[in-house]
């Protein structure tokens, strides 16, 4: 099962009752956290999820609403005597930033490891997760998240006698384990029939509508998209500012066709984004204007 939280849904700065665009994912006992502005960790500590056991952080780009929250976390954590390693994932120049906010976090008993992201699409695998960073199109260097839960195929008696795979071997086979047997290496697409359809949840925010976001979107389980103007006119601003419209936002989904989109940080003069979802539901029917602290709970399909 994977678990979802989109813990704030604000853009810029954190407002009364909006806290700062952040999505928390919890897959067999590992979480994973996309970004991580000012009062992240209070969300979490409204929502209830311990920070303990966050694992990977990715983070879309450096600006101050997606990462200023970081030291607070990183202590948050150390006084949770958090020990195991952890991940960090983000664009070019990420050692340096978390070096300088690290100034005021100095001691931690655990160590951090840098991931730094230079391609346009890069893959990258954490524990139960597959993460797929892909680039925006920002003011500055910025990524979207797909993150996968993949599934294998099932056991296939048949394909295993035919390849002469010993018995003895099977369970441990379809459990993932390479195995040498004498000459022969054994892999488990020898047992496992064709892989069944995973779990997928897309994320993006701070960035013009690229196709690339439509791709990586593509029939995910949930979009979490930015829309961050609603109202009438502002498609010059989100030009001018490289974010997106709800509108625009829409039609991404409209492309991709996932089984329902989020929109999240919004711009803080936006205060009820519902008030304009009729419009956007028109180009996109399963769109929702999400609000602090929705969760989803996704599960692999039944077959
Ligand atoms: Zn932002
Ligand atoms: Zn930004």
């Amino acid at each position: 099962m994977l678990d979802i939280c989109l813990l704030g849904t604000g853009g810029m700065m954190p407002l009364p009752y909006r806290w700062l665009t952040a999505m928390m994912a919890r897959c067999d006992g590992s979480s994973l956290l996309i970004d991580c502005g000012e009062g992240t960790q209070i969300a979490l500590k409204e929502k209830g999820w311990s920070p303990k056991p966050i694992d990977v952080i990715c983070f879309t780009h450096y600006h101050a609403d997606h990462i200023s929250g970081l030291p607070g976390l990183l202590l948050t954590m150390g006084n949770a005597e958090r020990t195991e390693p952890l991940t960090l994932i983000g664009p070019r120049g990420l050692e340096r930033v978390v070096g300088a906010l690290r100034t005021i976090a100095p001691e931690l008993p655990y160590d951090l490891e840098f991931i730094e992201l230079s391609e346009n699409r890069e893959q990258i695998k954490s524990g139960p997760y597959v993460i797929d960073a892909y680039r925006v199109n920002h003011n500055v260097v910025c990524y979207g998240y797909s993150i996968s839960i993949p599934r294998t195929g099932r056991f296939d008696v048949d394909r295993a006698r035919d390849a002469q795979i010993p018995q003895k071997f099977w369970s441990r086979l379809q459990k993932g384990e390479i195995i040498e047997d004498g000459e022969r290496i054994l892999t488990p697409d020898l047992v496992l029939g064709p892989a069944r359809r995973g779990l997928k949840v897309t994320y993006c925010t701070d960035t013009r509508p690229v196709p690339v976001i439509a791709e990586y979107a593509r029939e995910a389980d949930l979009f979490i998209c930015e829309g961050m103007y609603g109202e009438e006119g502002k498609e010059a601003k989100a030009r001018e500012y490289r974010h997106m419209t709800f509108y625009e936002a829409a039609r991404l989904a409209k492309e991709a066709q996932p089984k329902q989109m989020w929109l999240t940080h919004y711009s803080p003069s936006l205060t009820r984004p519902e008030e304009f979802m009729d419009k956007v539901r028109e180009i996109f029917p399963q769109s929702k204007a999400a609000r602090d602290g929705w969760t989803l709970e996704l599960e692999f399909d039944e077959e």
